[in-house]
């Protein structure tokens, strides 16, 4: 089977891109498992530009097709912080448990009505023919009080979805990975890759 490398080094992430895109007659392989070692310096101000410049660079590294996702928390009563900045909210080699507490700290004295944010997620696929192709998605909710749920990563214990009166931690892996910023982006992405040819509809 052919394979693509999937651009990150976040273990939540690489499982989230591979079931989102199960089926597909491609292997996801995480730079670990590519044997990449190359850190690519995520500076830029936007998920936009953070994702292109992962796939492309990784892509030219290995000369193999990638998917990089550059994604994040924005929370309105913060001005849209932590933002690109979501992994090292904390500090440089903040802890998921770090940021977390951070975030709790800064909304203490918010209300829950005043507690909106969203994730937004960007992909990009880029393979060696030059092909480059980027979607996007978004999911809306709430930063709750304390953490609830165990599953997923990151923010997903604080984010209360829209709709749900629960956090994505609460969700079943396949029940977040229908409504979450990522599953949505991925959606695209797939339905792009089709039509390109780069897949066949299954
Ligand atoms: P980056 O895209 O590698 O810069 O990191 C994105 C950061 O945003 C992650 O380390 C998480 O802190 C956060 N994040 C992105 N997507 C999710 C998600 O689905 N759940 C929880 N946190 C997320």
């Amino acid at each position: 089977m052919r394979s693509i490398i999937a651009a990150t080094n976040n273990p939540g992430k690489v499982l989230e891109i591979r079931q989102i895109l199960n089926g597909l007659p491609y292997d996801i392989l995480s730079l670990k498992d590519a044997g990449v070692n190359i850190k690519v310096e995520e500076d830029r101000d936007s998920f936009e530009e953070n994702a292109l410049k992962k796939a492309l660079e990784i892509c030219k590294y290995t000369g193999m097709p990638v998917i990089a996702d550059d994604s994040g928390l924005e929370v309105m009563a913060l001005g849209g912080r932590p933002g690109v900045y979501s992994a090292r909210f904390a500090g440089p080699n903040a802890s998921d448990e770090e940021n977390n507490e951070k975030l709790l700290k800064l909304l203490e004295a918010v209300s829950f009505e005043k507690r909106q944010a969203v994730f937004r997620c960007v992909v990009v696929f880029a393979a060696p023919d030059g092909t480059v192709l980027t979607a996007a998605g978004s999911c809306y909710g709430k930063i709750g009080f304390s953490p609830a749920g165990r599953n997923g990563f990151g923010y997903d214990p604080l984010f209360i979805v829209d709709g749900l009166d629960k956090t994505f931690a609460e969700l079943t892996p396949q029940e977040k990975n229908v409504i979450s910023h990522r599953g949505k982006a991925l959606k695209k992405l797939k339905e792009l890759m089709i039509k390109q040819g780069y897949i066949r509809k299954t």
